[in-house]
């Protein structure tokens, strides 16, 4: 199970992943969510990086 918290990326936001089944499918959850929620259609590097550090497998 993976999980992570758009606080832990600095956003002052409650969202969070939880019961996803690996990585990756955190990583899909997080870019729609930043999509929708934060108006980021495509993250830049900086912040797949931090994102991807900030993931709890
Ligand atoms: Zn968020």
């Amino acid at each position: 199970m993976a999980s992570f918290k758009c606080a832990d990326i600095g956003m002052s936001c409650g969202f969070q992943v939880t019961g996803a089944k690996d990585a990756d499918e955190v990583m899909a959850i997080a870019a729609a969510h930043a999509r929708s929620s934060h108006g980021i259609s495509s993250p830049p590097p900086d912040l797949v990086a931090k994102l991807k550090q900030a993931i709890k497998a």
